[in-house]
């Protein structure tokens, strides 16, 4: 027994649906106190968002934040849902306000129909912290994938959410509008592979895995 007076009890949740027609992973993190943050949600279609809301209602959770991890269309979809269903306030980094506006564009040729995106409440920064409950999130600013990327980790629960900057033996695409390979590579080895290996990394699309797996395995990095 060490230190056990000192030691927090964490205590956090991960819930995971897979949306839309581009199957991007949407997470409700919550901990005891029911407070919780929705990240990339996604849901587009009716039936999805009775998914969230039966798990929210069974749960009896209270949805604090929403959170966009970058502003492509499969990880804003449920925006308008979200916010008229919950009142949480939007959390987004301003560097991704631009493509954020050209979501109706984007969301038509993808199949999408949308409603008007709400107004972030609050833009985040490398280094700011979301608190919800008894849990913490450190923002990382992680360009590359697009402009605004961000991703969310929790020291306490070694769990870090990268949106689309990496996956499971992948990583992210850089040639879509303001993608750039080089910083995609560089947001990784400066703010992900700097992480311990246990750390479990939950990515926007396909399954988790951990950084140790992937330094080691990942085919797509450039080791320098
Ligand atoms: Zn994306």
């Amino acid at each position: 027994m060490v230190g056990e007076s000192k030691l927090k009890i964490v205590n956090m949740e991960i819930k995971t649906f897979h949306f839309n027609p581009i199957m991007v992973n949407t997470y409700i993190l919550s901990d005891e106190t029911n407070e919780a943050v929705i990240v990339d949600p996604g849901n587009c279609q009716t039936y999805e968002d009775a998914q969230i809301r039966d798990y929210v209602a069974a749960k009896n959770l209270k949805i604090k934040y929403l959170i966009n991890t970058h502003p492509h269309i499969d990880h804003i979809a449920g925006n308008p849902w979200c916010v008229a269903e919950y009142h949480p306030h939007v959390l987004m980094h301003e560097a991704g306000m631009k493509e954020y506006g050209r979501a109706y564009a984007y969301a038509t040729v993808f199949g999408f129909e949308i409603e008007k995106m709400p107004n972030p409440d609050r833009y985040l920064q490398e280094g700011d912290e979301v608190t919800f409950g008894n849990q913490h999130l450190k923002v990382l600013y992680t360009p590359g994938h697009c402009d605004g990327s961000i991703c969310l980790y929790s020291a306490e629960n070694k769990l870090i959410l990268t949106g689309d900057l990496i996956f499971e033996l992948s990583v992210g695409r850089s040639d879509l509008p303001s993608g750039n390979e080089a910083l995609l590579q560089q947001s990784i080895r400066e703010k992900i592979l700097t992480l311990d290996d246990e750390v479990t990394i939950l990515p926007g699309h396909g399954d988790p895995t951990t950084v140790g797996r992937e330094r080691r395995e990942n085919p797509f990095l450039v080791r320098g």
